[in-house]
């Protein structure tokens, strides 16, 4: 049983997620857990990946392969598939994972699950386990044959790091005619500080109850104490106050932070479905009968304005900064 993680990149980093699915896939008991990593310039990459177990690392590196392009890409995974016997091959979910996933799954006839959130192996067998309803309830979900592919949930796993070391193996790359017909005109990256919010541990999130876009440096504050990312409301990301990155719910993204604080968001379904598989959820809401309580965790019953900035005070107090 061979596994393959796709180990995405960002400048000189293996992001987070894909290193968060490479240490689940080392758990499962495979006997051959591998990562590939595809790029232009990427080879230092793939000794990071040995520490969170990979046993082996494939790397595909051709100036081809600079542009964050899915195609290419499918053809190094769809070989590889071939060459080195692959029988599972895990993605973290992103714009590019999702992709190339889905590419794949057309190009092998190959069975993809998406949106899991973990998996285990039952009998021998791997069952993936996806939130369904609206998150109310687990779902088991597997594979009717091989190759299979899974796309797990952003935050699904956080990477643990086990100190191994991955055999390094180049990849030969050959690109389909059709894969290379199209071509990356611009790339714009958007300035941040902090980390992103799929990938940040905190997000404080605004809605309309901050009452205008002069008022987010409040939330920014408070993720900043934290050492979190801002997210927000598509009601306030309609309006212009804040950016549509930064959207989280049906049709943002989902994200599940180990605290998640919501300051003047009523919890709206479409908003809750992206955010409840955070592990702490606390509510700021002048409204006592704001839906967001019914699911929060911690609610605070009082006014954005007042509460939140000393809030911040009071974490900064804390950090002694
Ligand atoms: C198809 C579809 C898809 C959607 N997708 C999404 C999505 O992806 N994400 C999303 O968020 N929404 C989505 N929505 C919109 C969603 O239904 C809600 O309209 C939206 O989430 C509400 O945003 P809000 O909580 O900021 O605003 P509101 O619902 O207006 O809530 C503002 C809250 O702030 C409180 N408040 C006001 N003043 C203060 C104060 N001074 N201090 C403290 N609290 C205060 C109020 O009591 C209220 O509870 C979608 C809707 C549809 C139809």
């Amino acid at each position: 049983m061979s596994t393959l993680v796709f180990l995405e990149h960002h400048g000189n980093e293996l992001l987070k997620g894909s290193l968060g699915v490479l240490s689940k896939a080392a758990t499962l008991g495979d006997d051959d857990v591998s990562g590939v990593v595809i790029g232009s310039g990427v080879r230092a990459l793939a000794d990071e990946a040995g520490k969170f177990g990979a046993a082996r690392v494939y790397v595909a590196d051709d100036a081809r392969l600079e542009s964050p392009l899915p195609q290419p890409r499918v053809d190094v995974v769809a070989q590889l598939v071939r060459d080195a016997g692959v029988a599972t091959i895990l993605f973290a979910n992103s714009v590019l994972a999702a992709d190339i996933a889905a590419a794949l799954a057309a190009r092998l006839e190959a069975g993809l699950n998406w949106d899991l959130t973990d998996a285990a192996r039952e009998d021998g067998k791997l069952v993936g386990k996806r939130p369904a309803l609206q998150d109310s309830v687990y779902v088991d979900v597997g594979w009717t044959s091989e190759p299979r592919i899974a796309l797990f949930r952003t935050g699904s796993f956080d990477p643990v790091a086990s100190g191994g070391t991955a055999e390094v193996e180049d990849v030969r790359v050959e690109l389909e005619d059709f894969s290379s017909t199209a071509r990356m005109v611009e790339q714009a990256h958007e300035e941040s500080e902090g980390p992103s919010i799929e990938d940040a541990d905190v997000v404080v999130a605004g809605g309309r109850g901050l009452g205008g876009p002069e008022n987010f440096p409040l939330v920014e504050e408070l993720a900043k104490a934290l050492g979190g990312a801002v997210g927000a409301t598509r009601a306030v990301v309609d309006a212009g106050w804040y950016p549509y990155p930064t959207q989280v719910g049906q049709t943002g993204k989902t994200v599940s932070p180990k605290l998640y604080i919501a300051c003047g968001i009523s919890g709206a379904i479409q908003h809750k479905v992206g955010m409840q598989a955070s592990g702490v959820i606390v509510a700021i809401n002048k409204d006592p009968n704001a839906p967001i309580f019914e699911f929060a965790d911690l609610g605070v019953v009082g006014d954005v304005h007042q509460v939140v900035p000393k809030l911040t005070e009071l974490v900064n107090r804390r950090r002694g900064s």
